[in-house]
């Protein structure tokens, strides 16, 4: 493994689309330190995770200096933000180091955030403060190790700096790893300014990328699009089955690879609702947890609008063929999500499509007037499914809940023949640990208040083994008292 100053850099982004990259080098700081570096991930990427700790790569982390081979930009992008376009947001405190094989041979995007201001600030100072980053690490690693599509966190830094936001706070700078950095925005932007090519080039750079078995067919910016409904399907029933919201599903945060990305106001929902929003700028509840799949169709239809020159020189065909995707993705979202339920729920063989849904809603119509916990009452069936029924019985206000016993009789029957590979599959899908609201506000309170990195580190190994329980921490189990979650904001 090398260093990371020392790595093979790559800048093929910039190659590929001249146009959507500004190259640009980050804004130095004074007193780097770190607060958590990925050594996994490291040694994924092919690096020596010491090179991560040393004072070259501290410096490389904080953006106090640039690896010799690399060369930096911030990338443009546009994007509908709550629904409304803006033509030109782009990185405006992120910048792309640069790419680089990982050790599967992969192509990976190695980026700061919070690195400083660049072309697309517009009014923002570009810096991150120290609760955010660490919060963007903690749950895109819980993400991960849920098996959850995700950029994942490398290294969180502290710059020694203050960042003002409604006060002074402790800044620091998030180094994230992505597929790619593509999004529905890129190529929004690419569309509204591009001089013609630049789409097309940003179409095949994506499908080089992410649908490399596609790059010959005379049809690939349809099976681009395709590819793209198929994985964004996958990637939100994945977010419902552990009861994550995401809470800016902006054009601008929806990726082209698949991956979950912009831990802003993100957060677990504990009882189930439908109607979930923690983020308080979302006061129409656009992005409540139950929107989710009918956002990422909108979004969906947002970049077909974009690819339409590229799918049929007829305007009427590639209506057509865009339209067609885009109509095809409530059948690609609900095959996910019965997937995603058939495991939680233990369901052998392929089943009756209808029968299953109706008894996935009826559990969680259950639990939704009760205001039961979702990843308890979730885990609580892995018990159930071995005879054992108290700890779901005993998450419900009554032990004698007729309502519970109907539907348990109706559980038990359509596992009629379930194995050890439902059971397997239960324990995969139905985590112990998320990364819960009040725990995570606590870890992050610690750190930013009294420098106090002890709770994050703990929270973060739990959230790192989610599925096999430990009794020392069962108290990670524990939902927020009624009172913290009946108000909790992320933002
Ligand atoms: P987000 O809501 O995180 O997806 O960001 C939306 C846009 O605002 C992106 O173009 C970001 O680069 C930009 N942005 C967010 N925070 C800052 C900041 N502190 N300084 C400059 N630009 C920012
Ligand atoms: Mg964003
Ligand atoms: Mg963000």
């Amino acid at each position: 493994p090398v260093s990371l100053a020392n790595a093979c850099w790559h800048a093929r982004f910039a190659a590929a689309v001249p146009d959507m990259a500004v190259a640009w080098t980050p804004t130095t700081v004074p007193a780097p330190s770190a607060l958590a570096l990925n050594d996994a991930l490291a040694l994924e990427l092919g690096l020596d995770p010491t090179s991560l700790a040393g004072s070259e790569g501290l410096a490389v982390l904080a953006g106090n200096a640039v690896p010799a081979a690399a060369r930096p930009v911030a990338q443009a992008y546009a994007g509908h933000q709550f629904g409304g376009f803006s033509p030109r947001l782009g990185d405006g405190r992120a910048l792309l180091i640069g790419e680089l094989r990982d050790r599967h041979g992969r192509w990976r995007d190695v980026a700061l955030k919070g690195s400083g201001r660049t072309p697309f600030s517009r009014g923002g100072d570009g810096k991150a403060a120290l609760g955010p980053v660490l919060r963007e690490f903690l749950v895109s690693e819980a993400m991960h190790a849920l098996d959850i599509p995700t950029t994942r966190s490398l290294a969180a830094v502290a710059t020694g700096e203050t960042v003002w936001r409604e006060r002074p706070l402790p800044g620091a700078v998030l180094t994230r790893v992505a597929a790619s950095h593509l999004r529905v925005g890129s190529f929004q932007y690419a569309a509204a300014w591009g001089e013609g090519e630049s789409l097309r080039a940003l179409a095949d750079h994506a499908i080089a990328l992410h649908q490399p078995q596609d790059i010959d067919r005379p049809d690939r910016y349809h099976a681009l699009l395709q590819g793209v409904a198929q994985r964004q399907a996958a990637l939100v029933a994945r977010w419902m089955g552990v009861g994550f919201i995401h809470g800016v599903m902006n054009t601008d945060n929806m990726t082209i690879s698949g991956e979950t990305i912009d831990y802003g106001p993100c957060a677990f929902m504990e009882a189930y609702g439908p109607r979930t929003v923690f983020s308080s700028i979302d006061v129409a509840g656009r992005y409540a947890y139950a929107n989710q799949p009918l956002i990422a169709r909108w979004n969906l239809a947002r970049l077909a609008e974009c690819l339409l020159p590229l799918l049929h020189a007829d305007e009427q065909q590639a209506l057509r063929l865009a339209t067609g995707v885009v109509d095809a993705f409530p059948a690609f979202y609900r095959a996910a999500w019965l997937g995603v339920m058939r495991a939680k729920l233990g369901l052998p063989g392929a089943g009756d499509d209808d029968a299953d849904e109706a008894l996935a809603q009826a559990f969680l119509g259950l639990l939704q007037p009760r205001q039961i916990d979702f990843t308890s009452a979730f885990r609580a069936l892995n018990s159930a499914a071995v005879g054992d029924e108290s700890r779901l019985r005993a998450l419900f206000a009554t032990e004698a809940d007729e309502a519970l016993d109907a539907w348990l009789g109706r559980w038990h029957q359509r596992r009629h023949g379930a194995g050890e590979a439902q059971a397997q599959a239960m324990r995969r899908a139905n985590p112990a640990y998320i990364a819960r609201n009040h725990q995570v506000e606590a870890a992050l309170e610690a750190a930013q208040e009294r420098q106090d990195l002890a709770p994050f580190e703990r929270l973060l190994a739990v959230v790192r083994a989610p599925f096999d329980e430990r009794p020392q921490d069962a108290a990670y189990t524990e939902p927020a008292p009624l009172a913290v979650t009946a108000g909790y904001q992320t933002f």
